[in-house]
Order: structure tokens, then sequence, then C-alpha cells
């Protein structure tokens, strides 16, 4: 069965958040771990996990993938907001505990005018740090679209990340097609060619999760702008096309698209329609 959901609201706590993805037929979903700006996280509701632990496993949802705040940067030129990303996502992974055996996904950073190799470098230092924390969450690098200074834009960049970590199998990567797209792969015409060289850069047993994304803008443009499936550039053919891919079609697949909840019941719907597994 295709595994997909989207981003839920998590203001209402864990068994809202499983509620809100059965009724929309979602069978895994993504949330914000805290204030997607950062911030302090709420305390960790242990009856509100237990139940969403039960609800989830009654309801065959799995597969989650948190999202860290999007602001937190692992690769500032300032040492104190690099600090502040260390500390808040090793707070995350904690906190993660409570749903074991997840993912997290973040996103790696921008270099901020130091340069990808020195980005590169501080970004693999703080996994280095945080990662024996994590325990049973698998930490996903998010492919990144390349906006200003961001890393994570090219495979070779992201394998050189992982190739400086440690703990090598608590880290694995997260494929948003919005981003590789903007970032100058195209999947619409050539996902083969996409996917084997992901496979020869970072290794596709590396992949563990895809955000599933139409794009405003054409192929390379570097702008980082999602649109609902079938309404951007990437198009509904080729969305259809990554879900069944013989590489992909187990992993979850997570729409970040502006929809409101009904939109999202009619992507995931039209989805389950088009998978052929
Ligand atoms: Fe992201
Ligand atoms: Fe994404
Ligand atoms: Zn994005």
């Amino acid at each position: 069965m295709l595994k997909i959901g989207c981003h839920l609201s998590s203001s209402a706590g864990y068994l809202a958040m499983g509620k809100d993805a059965e009724k929309i037929d979602a069978n895994t979903f993504a949330f914000f771990t805290r204030n997607p700006r950062g911030g302090s996280a709420k305390a960790i509701n242990e009856t509100d996990v237990a139940r969403f632990l039960e609800f989830a496993a009654e309801n065959g949802i799995s597969g989650l993938v948190a999202h860290s705040p999007y602001t937190l940067n692992p690769c500032s030129a300032k040492p104190e907001l690099r600090d502040f990303a260390k500390r808040t996502m090793a707070d995350d992974l904690c906190r993660l505990e409570y749903t074991p055996g997840n993912f997290y996904n973040f996103h790696p950073g921008s270099h901020t005018g130091q340069g990808e190799d020195i980005g590169i470098s501080q970004c693999a230092e703080m996994l280095n740090e945080i990662l024996p924390l994590s325990q049973t969450t698998t930490v996903l690098i998010e492919t990144m679209a390349g906006k200003g200074s961001e890393i994570g834009k090219t495979f070779e960049q992201i394998a050189k990340i992982i190739s400086m970590v440690e703990n090598k199998s608590k880290i694995g990567v997260c494929l948003d097609t919005c981003h590789v797209w903007d970032g100058g792969y195209d999947i619409v015409n050539d996902l083969d060619g996409v996917l084997t060289q992901f496979d020869k850069t970072i290794g596709l047993e590396n992949l563990k999760a895809v955000h599933l994304n139409d794009s405003l803008n054409p192929c390379g443009a570097h702008k980082d702008r999602h649109a609902k499936i079938g309404e951007g550039y990437i198009g509904k053919d080729a969305i259809c096309r990554v879900i069944n891919h013989e590489a992909l079609h187990s992993l979850p697949f997570i729409l970040e698209t502006p929809n409101d909840e009904a939109g999202y019941a009619r992507e995931i719907a039209m989805l389950r329609e088009a998978y052929k597994y």
C-alpha cells in the first residue's frame, strides 16, 4: 500500500494528528516538532502520546517524518546560531524518543558566505555531536533547492556530509521533488538518470523518505516555491512516475503542497488511484 500523508499541525497534540491523518486517508504524516521558527517546545503529554501510538498501530499509521524548525542554520557564520541549531535538534531527538523508530528531517543550512566546504563540515560536526543521542530516530538530510547560500543542493554535497558523519546508521536522506527539480535535476524527463546519479553519489539505500511537491518554477531555478500536484512545472504524470518508481515506491511520501485538509484528501486519493503496486 502507498505510504502517503502530508504536513499536519501539531498544535492539538499527537492523537489529534493521528485522527487528522486518518480522516484524509493518510497512513503517515509530517509535523513540526515545535514552532517552525524555533522557540521553545511544548512539554510532551505522555497520555496523549500513548493514545496516539495505540491509534497509529490500529490504523496502520507509521514512518512519521518530523521536520525540524526551518529557521535553524547548522552552518551559520555566527557561532551562537550554530549552537542554537545544535541544542534545538538535540532536544527534538530526545522528544522524538516518545514516538520511537521514526524520521527527523532537517535542512543542512546556509553557509552565509563562509563557503560550501566550511558549511558542509559544520553541518557534519553538528551531526556528530547530536547523533549519539538520537537512539531510535533516523535523521534525514533534506535535498535543497539552492536558494541563496544553501548547502545540500547537489547530491555530491549531501554525500560529503554523510561521509563525515561517524554514526552512519542513524543518518539518511529525504528527497524533496520540488527542491531537486529547482536544484537542476530533471526528474520530469530523466527520473531514471537522476536516481542513478543519486545511487552513485549518495547510495539509494540512504534514501528514506520523499517530500512530494510540484514546483512553481522551471528546472534549475533555485527558487523553492511549492505548487499543488499537477499545478506546477513538474506535473502530475512525473509525480506519478515518482511514487511508482521501483526504487521509491515503498518509501513514505509526504505532501508539502499549498493545500487545506480537503485539498490534501484530494491529492492523496488521486495518488492512491495512480499507484500501481
Ligand atoms: Fe523541508
Ligand atoms: Fe521539503
Ligand atoms: Zn521547500
